[in-house]
């Protein structure tokens, strides 16, 4: 069945390669109001799911959808537009334009942590650039992907755009097929195994991947204004973003403050007391019982080796709850500080001077983000200039994923390629170079055989006039 889909799909994106703007444009129409005609489904769907609460979907979920397509609506005219660049003199006649030429039929494959906006973020790019395109959400969100599949089914014929549900035994029947790109959002376990499993059809990928985002809290930051910050980015949808700040690298002098400011802003989201934050409505809970009990174990795990939990702690695998916890302590060799934490668990990691800190990041995994609070414009610069990580977010938490202006992607373990407006775009697109030669292009017989001594003398001066 799944060969079939993508038989019919292969067949159809020749046909799409014909047409207008018009049809682009028109099924990001359809797409927008099937959204926002299904949003009170969205968000009893994402409820059952991990109880997410209705203003996290609308602001996390429905949101950034919506903002996508209107971004790629307003700008699609100028994005498709081949783009003229100069030609060099040995070229003189000629013109050279790059076309954005749909890939063809892409496979797009989501994680279950913003199950609605992974999946039809991409989409969104993938039809504006044209192509067909095969949607599989995650296993753990069934609610979300049933809703998705009806959406989908709903609004484009299974040739242009197919939903397909399933898990890891769905991926590699899927990933078998020769797509033209794949679009992978998940761990960079399973981004190794789509990576591989392309390399077989040279199908070029796009992986959005995860890791440890680091943050700096130096001496010199607004420690409540931080703490905020931090606060809200790390424990937003119970810590599982992949661009939550996983861990802190606080300066040694401002460490009690900035954990007093914290502990504060943590009771101020969430509850005063322990009971108040585990019945919290504004606080999502942990994805399955499998992933609530990876996180318990971490936690075990650190304190067995001497961490301190100085807030939260408690753990609730049958409701799947973990309270915003902050740790200090940690034993730099457990799971804790090894592995993305993606759950409410927060260390914090004292440190003397910026090139410690510097150093500490620099000796893990490029990150995916991170995160520098500080009114030092030199310490902001050092950590610019001396690390490398997907993005940086400056005095702020998450906000550079929600700018549709730049890129959003990883580096190394944290992902390759880009997503959101224009890099999404040009994800789907092939840049096809284009030149096209006038009447004068038979100036360039002047370098073809036989090589008379003349012309020999020609080539050697265009060496030297450098061009
Ligand atoms: P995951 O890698 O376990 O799963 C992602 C997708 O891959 C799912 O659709 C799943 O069905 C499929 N899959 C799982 N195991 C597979 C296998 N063995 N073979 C083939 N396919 C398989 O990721 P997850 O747990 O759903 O999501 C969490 C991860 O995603 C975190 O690491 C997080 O940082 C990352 N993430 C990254 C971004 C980003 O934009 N960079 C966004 C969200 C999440």
């Amino acid at each position: 069945m799944l060969e079939q889909i993508f038989l019919h799909q292969k067949q159809f994106s020749l046909q799409l390669r014909k047409e207008s703007l018009k049809t682009r444009l028109e099924s990001l129409n359809k797409l927008e109001e099937a959204i926002r005609s299904h949003l009170a489904e969205i968000i009893e769907a994402l409820a059952k799911d991990f109880q997410k609460p209705a203003a996290e979907t609308l602001l996390s979920e429905v949101y950034p959808t919506l903002h996508e397509i209107h971004f790629a609506k307003s700008q699609l005219k100028k994005w498709t537009r081949p783009r003229t660049v100069k030609t060099p003199f040995l070229l003189m006649g000629s013109t050279s334009k790059i076309h954005y030429e749909p890939r063809g039929v892409c496979l797009i494959i989501a994680p279950w942590n913003y199950p609605f906006q992974l999946t039809l973020a991409p989409l969104i790019s993938a039809l504006a650039a044209g192509n067909c395109a095969i949607l599989k959400p995650s296993e753990y969100t069934t609610h979300t992907s049933r809703l998705l599949k009806k959406l989908i089914d709903e609004t484009f014929a299974p040739e242009y755009v197919k939903l397909i549900e399933g898990g890891p035994e769905t991926n590699a029947a899927l990933l078998s097929l020769p797509f033209d790109h794949i679009f992978f959002t998940g761990s960079t376990r399973v981004g190794k195994i789509v990576m591989e499993a392309a390399s077989k059809h040279l199908t070029s990928v796009t992986l959005e991947l995860g890791g440890k985002s680091p943050t700096i809290v130096d001496a010199s930051a607004n420690l409540a204004l931080a703490a905020e910050k931090i606060a809200w980015g790390k424990f937003l949808n119970a810590g599982q973003t992949c661009v939550a700040p996983d861990y802190i690298l606080v300066q040694n002098e401002v460490l009690s403050e900035f954990k007093a400011e914290l502990f504060k802003h943590i009771e101020g989201f969430y509850g005063k007391t322990p009971d108040e934050r585990r019945k919290s409505p504004h606080f999502a809970r942990i994805i399955s019982t499998h992933h609530t009990q990876r996180l318990a174990n971490m936690l075990k795990e650190a304190q067995k080796d001497q961490a301190l939990v100085s807030f939260g702690g408690d753990v609730d695998i049958e409701n799947h709850y973990i309270a915003p916890t902050v740790l200090e302590k940690v034993d730099a060799h457990n799971d804790l500080m090894k592995e993305e934490i993606f759950g409410p668990l927060l260390p914090l990691v004292p440190y003397k001077d910026i090139t410690e800190a510097i150093h500490y990041i620099n000796e893990r995994e490029k990150p995916l983000s991170l995160y520098i609070y500080s009114n030092s414009k030199l310490n902001i610069e050092r950590v610019l200039n001396e690390t490398s990580s997907g993005g940086v977010c400056v005095n702020d938490s998450i906000l550079h994923f929600m700018n549709p202006h730049m890129p959003f992607g990883g580096i190394g373990h944290s992902g390759m390629g880009s997503s959101h407006g224009f890099y999404g775009f040009r994800n789907f697109s092939h840049e096809k170079a284009v030149l096209t030669q006038s009447w004068l292009g038979r100036m360039t017989r002047l370098i073809y055989p036989p090589y008379s001594d003349w012309k020999l003398k020609l080539i050697r001066l265009l060496l030297k006039w450098k061009l």
